[in-house]
């Protein structure tokens, strides 16, 4: 089978191997789409720290081509969504039903303590714990499983209430798709901040009320001028400066939810008087749970998400080095591999 094997900062192999055959509890399952992350392009760049040659992609979906001899509840031709996640089910976090913060956490292509190879590739094994089972929804749909898992994890963490004002920061990939679930869970006034034109454009077209240019004018300033009150400020681009913006965007009572992914080194200040007295709460977010993964395939089945207007770019397996080119340039918004177009 073919894979696309990083084996070097900027090196993408095509690579031919052997097809892998499922252990007893595992299902081969033939990829069919497989989104690109911005976590692939840092493997790619090197800016996350990895053991080269590995196969990276962990927002995927196919087909069942195989399944283990322990396995009754799957059949060959099964269509699924996977969770890349694949907790160890036995530490105080897993029990406690927060499988991503497990402390010996694998993933299958995405960041972990443990990797395994992933799914730009025409095959991959995985657990039966970690697919769902997604009818007749559309491949390229439902490779979205993973991402949204991560989004609707994240919402949870502000404990959001029905007609609340939410601010996201940053309008890419991820702030988009957030833009659309907390529309689908009650969100009242949803303004996004977003430099790029054609993303604010976007942004008003999956269900922002108002988009403004951070570039032209400031945040902290017009936002509360226009909407009142900010509830919750979600910040999705993993800066400093944009995290302290999410801070001084809150109002008392708010919540500031750390979605992006900042660089491991960076500080903020925050008034500690300002928690107390108002009862601000900063929260984070970080990956996905099962059960996370799960609601985002009803979401998504249930039509309520617009896939279409995020999705810019498709390649087939032998494209992903172009789509990791294109992201470091800044262009477009989500791209998708057919490992067996
Ligand atoms: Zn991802
Ligand atoms: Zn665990």
């Amino acid at each position: 089978m073919k894979t696309a094997l990083l084996t070097d900062t900027h090196t993408v192999k095509i690579n031919d191997t052997e097809r892998p055959e499922p252990a007893p509890h595992e299902l081969l399952v033939e990829i069919n789409a497989c989104g690109v992350c911005t976590t692939d392009l840092h493997m790619y760049s090197g800016s996350l720290t990895i053991d080269y040659p590995l196969v990276p992609g962990h927002e995927s979906a196919g087909e069942v081509a195989a399944v283990g001899d322990n396995v009754d509840d799957f059949r060959v031709g099964d269509r699924v969504a996977i969770n890349p996640s694949v907790p160890c089910n036995e530490c105080r976090a897993c029990k406690s039903g927060r499988e991503n913060l497990c402390h010996d956490l694998t993933s299958i292509g995405g960041a972990a303590k443990n990797i395994i190879d992933g799914a730009f590739a025409e095959y991959a094994t995985v657990p039966i714990g970690n697919v769902e089972r997604i009818g007749d929804l559309d491949y390229r749909t439902a490779s979205f499983a993973e991402p949204l898992g991560c989004v609707i994890n994240g919402i949870d963490q502000v404990d959001l209430t029905s007609g609340e004002t939410v601010v996201v920061v940053g309008g890419g990939f991820i702030g988009q798709l957030l833009v659309q679930a907390l529309r689908t869970s009650g969100a009242g006034t949803i303004v996004l901040s977003e430099p790029v034109a054609e993303r604010r454009e976007i942004g008003l077209e999956v269900g922002a009320d108002h988009v403004v240019d951070p570039s032209d004018e400031d945040p902290t300033a017009v936002i509360p001028d226009l909407v009142g009150t900010v509830d919750v400020a979600i910040e999705a681009v993993g800066f400093p400066e944009t995290i302290t913006q999410a801070l001084d965007l809150t109002g008392p009572g708010g919540r500031t939810l750390v979605f992006g992914v900042p660089p491991e080194d960076s500080m903020v200040e925050l008034s500690p008087f300002d928690l107390f007295f108002e009862e601000r709460e900063v929260v984070g977010s970080y990956s996905l749970t099962p059960n996370t993964f799960s609601r985002a395939v009803a979401l998504l089945e249930s039509g309520r998400i617009d896939v279409d207007t995020l999705v810019t770019d498709e390649f087939a397996l032998e494209g992903l080095e172009t789509a990791f080119e294109q992201m470091e340039a800044g262009k477009g918004l989500k791209k998708l591999v057919y490992p067996n177009r």
